[in-house]
């Protein structure tokens, strides 16, 4: 290696300057060799239309963007954002930024997905010279598999093989990366995506940067972790971290999630009884969706893992479909948590499996059509994630849940949200109603829709919460007759 030839540190879903070995390595290489490390952050919009990446998530990065440039000017390191449409267009723009800049070696992250593995293996190809560093998942894809050495299909065997590698490593995360040789920076321009996205959608009701992600996983950890297992299915509870918006783009990386995990409850990895274990187990979900998009591409694609899915006959009735998304199905649980998503591009673990097996099983609408409309809104969208979740609920997926579970709503209303606190804040219409009619909403409708009540004054004042789309039993019979397609799976 030549002395003087300067670095590069390409980042991508990965705001921050701790725990960044890309960044790490491009500070040690420019130190060895006295040189300069150059950031770089490429926006490509039809990318993003193209993966329906949410406006409250544009935003979220937005944000992020502007504040990694000011991180990074403290340590010398000036970002350069490039707006370019699409991917192809990268080569030709990096190939002349190394000839400018005299760069020797641009370190990245892999990212899980497929167009962005085709996107580097063509630059790679293209002899741009990029270094990728397995810097997303605490374990590496491809690392975790079984005896045949393959991939896992089911949880509980990748989890249980994961466990035993992490537990045989020292897990250290890196602290923020000084660029030894720092030069004077011209303070950052704030960066702004508002020419491609003219309806953007705010995310500040999220705090913002890597110090807020950790010090909100230090809260969670101090004061919650250990009752998670006992609230983190009820709604209306804060009971979860809510740190997938920061996960999602990297705020804040696994890495550093798990070495907390280890800070305050050192046997996590080899405790079953562990207070921290379930949540442990909601990060390693985490890294199971992401081996999976490596060693299936074809989950990037939208195509189902198991292939008799292709065979069932989805109805698709768009108009059903939009009142799913409205929240306007006459469930008052379903609607609460679709409008939690619309309101706030956020929605509770549970209800995204309650809303995904509604719309899969009782509208029967291809699973598809879900995950697009959660990555339309969702400030945490993440195609692994969202794939996995969304798959799993048809029953579709790897390590499914089996097609003739159907989740019934009136049972997961009452028993996840049972004094309805957390639909009466989303669904005012029903506010006034009894327990009983809120979780059961049949029994009110049936009233409400009987010929002599449907113009009743009483009905007009009710606002017209709509009467349940379709009837839970009716529904039940049908989706195991569809979703029977799914049985030799
Ligand atoms: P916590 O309960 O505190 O969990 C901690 C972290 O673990 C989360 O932030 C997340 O990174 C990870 N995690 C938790 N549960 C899961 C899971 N089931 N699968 C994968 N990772 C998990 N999560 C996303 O980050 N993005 C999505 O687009 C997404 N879409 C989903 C779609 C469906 C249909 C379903 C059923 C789940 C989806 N999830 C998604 C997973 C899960 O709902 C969210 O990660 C979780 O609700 C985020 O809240 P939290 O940060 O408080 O999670």
């Amino acid at each position: 290696m030549q002395q003087n030839v300067n670095c590069a540190v390409w980042f991508r879903q990965d705001f921050r300057i701790s725990d960044h070995p890309a960044l790490a390595m491009a500070c040690t290489f420019a130190k060895q060799y006295g040189s300069q490390v150059k950031a770089l952050y490429f926006v490509t919009p039809q990318q993003w239309a193209e993966h329906d990446v949410a406006a409250i998530q544009i935003d979220f990065i937005e944000r992020h963007v502007n504040l990694l440039a000011q991180s990074l000017a403290k340590i010398g390191i000036e970002l350069t954002v490039v707006q370019l449409n699409t991917f192809a267009d990268i080569a030709p723009w990096l190939s002349e930024f190394c000839a400018v800049h005299d760069i020797g070696v641009i370190y990245a992250a892999n990212e899980p997905e497929f167009n962005e593995r085709q996107r580097d293996a063509a630059l790679i190809d293209a002899s741009l010279p990029l270094h990728l560093l397995d810097q997303d998942c605490l374990l590496a894809p491809g690392s975790v598999q079984n005896q045949a050495g393959q991939m896992y299909k089911v949880f509980t065997p990748f989890a249980k093989e994961w466990k035993k590698q992490a537990a045989s490593i020292l897990i250290k995360p890196l602290k923020a990366a000084i660029f030894e040789v720092p030069i004077d920076v011209p303070a950052p321009i704030h960066f702004s995506l508002g020419d491609y996205y003219p309806n953007p959608v705010s995310s500040e009701s999220w705090d913002c940067g890597e110090g807020v992600a950790r010090d909100m996983l230090t809260r969670f950890l101090k004061q919650d972790v250990a009752d998670y297992q006992l609230q983190r299915d009820f709604p209306a509870l804060e009971g979860t971290s809510r740190l997938s918006p920061y996960l999602a783009i990297g705020v804040i990386s696994a890495r550093q999630c798990i070495t907390a995990i280890l800070y305050y409850y050192p046997d996590a990895l080899i405790n079953e009884a562990s207070p921290a274990k379930t949540w442990l187990n909601e990060l390693i979900w985490r890294e199971f969706y992401r081996h999976l998009l490596v060693a299936f591409p074809r989950l990037s694609r939208g195509q189902n893992f198991n292939l008799l899915g292709n065979n069932i006959q989805w109805r698709n009735d768009a108009d059903e479909f939009s009142a799913w998304c409205k929240g306007q199905t006459g469930y008052p649980i379903v609607d609460a948590a679709m409008r939690q998503l619309n309101q706030t591009g956020w929605m509770h673990n549970r209800l995204r499996m309650v809303v995904a097996s509604f719309l899969t099983k009782h509208l029967l609408v291809d699973w598809r059509w879900g995950e697009q409309y959660f990555r339309q809104q969702l400030i945490d969208g993440d195609l692994a994630a969202n794939n996995g979740g969304w798959q799993w609920s048809a029953g579709t997926g790897c390590d499914a849940q089996p097609y003739f579970r159907v989740f019934n709503p009136m049972t997961q209303s009452s028993k996840f949200d049972p004094d309805a606190s957390f639909i009466k804040h989303f669904v005012p219409e029903v506010a006034d109603w009894s327990l009983k009619h809120i979780h059961e909403p049949h029994l009110k409708a049936q009233h409400i829709n009987s010929m002599a009540d449907l113009f009743s004054e009483r009905a007009k004042q009710e606002k017209a919460y709509p009467a349940p789309i379709v009837e839970h039993g009716f529904a039940r019979k049908r989706a195991l007759e569809v979703l029977g397609a799914l049985k030799r799976g």
